[in-house]
């Protein structure tokens, strides 16, 4: 069983299965040769390139990204084991284990022209006692009259033998119908799905510039009417058109009006900043670069932490910004707002218009960052290079193992590590500070958990 870790918190929960969990996994077990890989190769389509060896690594777990029917999964190739290594029914088991550890389901892939060997015995008692599904593809069935053969594998204890031909494709759309079924749900419904233009939060303290930044980007006449207004009561949304492009900037009613009592009170503050972000996909956070930052900036950031969305800082009434002012308002950007190095900033002026153009092209970026996949088997090649290069730090003697990683969501990034053991919060934080080098990301908050074999 798994352990899923939060690292943030440190607090260790049983997985269960919420819609930001990662893929469900389908491992791939076998012998050599009897065709994993073009088994492999016929599932992800080949439309993922195999990653590159790193020399003088072992690599004996490989994942994919896959997709049938629109289910979407990650296919773990758990390798082969070396014959002539020394006690290879050890290893064999030791293998179908890490298998079993690892997936929701198991595919085991037999050569139905040779029939069950002893290896194919041994690895078939442990899938018996594993309870997982287990899928038994009797491969190389290249035509008919091989089908018979295929029933031989009967005699593993392991259900209705599926004969198929990877090399051909015989039967391998049937065979993923199979494993699709024995996949545990996943729901995912994503704000790029919904459609329509993006979603914008404007957040700020009062007075900080937000409908004076609001009337600029509209311009009075360009202000488009939505549909939607009508609908809601009180908060409603404005579609700006910016760069070409429609834009919803929610719940702008309490900005428009103006409201000074109602945004005073913090306790209102927060509930309307949670609500638009509960609607927004990205957060522009003003900040007056003018004053000193405040408590009330810090909490206006935090909120978009805790809301996961992407962030762009923009520091306006940049125009009251002298050379002296400029100097403290870095240090304490560097003291203050540590928790978000990842944010995009801008310095803008509402009142002269500067920098005002840079806002679009932040939001771009952040919501890219926010939005982007990176593809498994590129995920796994980087992290076994980046542990090879700094190993986690021993632990109680041991020395825990990255088994595999895998995108579990965007919207924001989220990233699962499968482990064989604790890694440090240090660890962690390193290997996001890695993933951001590698992949971008800049606008967007990172999630990375793991999830320990126990
Ligand atoms: P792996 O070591 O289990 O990954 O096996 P490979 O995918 O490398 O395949 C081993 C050999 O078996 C290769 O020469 C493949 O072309 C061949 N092979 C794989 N699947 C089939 C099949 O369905 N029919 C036949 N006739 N040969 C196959
Ligand atoms: P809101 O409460 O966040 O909507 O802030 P407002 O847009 O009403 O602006 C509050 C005050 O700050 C107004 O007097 C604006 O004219 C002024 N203001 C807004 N942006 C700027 C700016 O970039 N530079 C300067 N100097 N003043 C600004």
């Amino acid at each position: 069983d798994w352990v899923e870790a939060e690292f943030d918190d440190l607090q260790i929960s049983e997985h269960d299965d919420d819609d930001s969990g990662p893929l469900p996994v389908v491992a791939i077990v076998g012998r050599p040769n009897v065709g994993k890989s073009t088994l492999v190769n016929r599932i992800i389509g080949r439309r993922e390139a195999v990653v590159e060896d790193v020399p003088g690594v072992t690599r004996d777990r490989v994942a994919y990204d896959a997709n049938w029917r629109g289910r979407r999964f990650t296919v773990v190739d758990t390798g082969g084991w070396d014959p002539d290594a020394t006690g290879m029914n050890l290893r064999i088991a030791e293998q179908a284990q890490v298998a079993v550890q690892l997936a929701d389901v198991i595919l085991f892939v037999v050569d139905a022209t040779v029939g069950a060997t002893d290896a194919d015995e041994i690895v078939g008692s442990v899938l018996r006692q594993s309870g997982k599904p287990v899928i038994l593809a009797a491969n190389k069935v290249d035509n008919q009259q091989l089908e018979l053969e295929a029933s031989g594998l009967w005699a593993l204890g392991l259900g209705e033998p599926y004969p198929v031909s990877a090399l051909h494709g015989r039967s391998s759309g049937d065979l993923l119908d199979i494993v699709l079924d024995a996949l545990p749900e996943t729901p995912e419904l994503k704000f790029g799905e919904q459609g329509g233009p993006h979603r914008v939060a404007l957040l700020g303290k009062p007075n900080v510039g937000k409908s004076s930044l609001l009337n600029k980007l509209a311009g009075e006449d360009r202000v488009l009417v939505d549909p939607m207004a009508g609908t809601t009561r009180d908060p409603v949304d404005e579609l700006i058109e910016l760069g070409g492009k429609p834009w919803r900037f929610v719940d702008t009613a309490g900005i428009r009006r103006r409201d000074r009592e109602l945004q005073g009170a913090d306790f209102y503050a927060a509930m309307r900043t949670r609500a638009a972000l509960d609607k927004a996909e990205v957060a522009v956070v003003l900040i007056d670069a003018s004053e000193p930052l405040t408590e009330q900036d810090l909490r206006i950031i935090g909120l978009v932490i805790e809301s996961g969305r992407a962030m762009v800082v923009a520091f306006n009434k940049w125009d009251l910004v002298d050379e002296d002012r400029r100097y403290y308002l870095e240090k304490e950007i560097d003291r203050q707002l540590v928790r978000t190095p990842w944010a995009l900033r801008v310095n803008i002026s509402a009142k002269t218009g500067r920098h005002v153009d840079r806002l679009v092209p932040a939001l771009e970026k952040a919501l890219d960052s926010w939005t982007t996949r990176v593809p498994t088997s590129r995920l796994n090649a980087f992290l076994t290079e980046l542990v090879q290069a700094t190993p986690p730090p021993v632990r109680g003697g041991k020395q825990p193992k990255i088994l595999f990683a895998t995108q579990a969501s965007t919207e924001p990034p989220k990233f699962v590590l499968f482990t064989s053991g604790w890694l440090e919060d240090t660890y962690r934080r390193f290997i996001e500070r890695r993933l951001r080098e590698e992949f971008g990301f800049a606008g967007s908050p990172l999630e990375v958990t793991m999830k320990i074999r126990e």
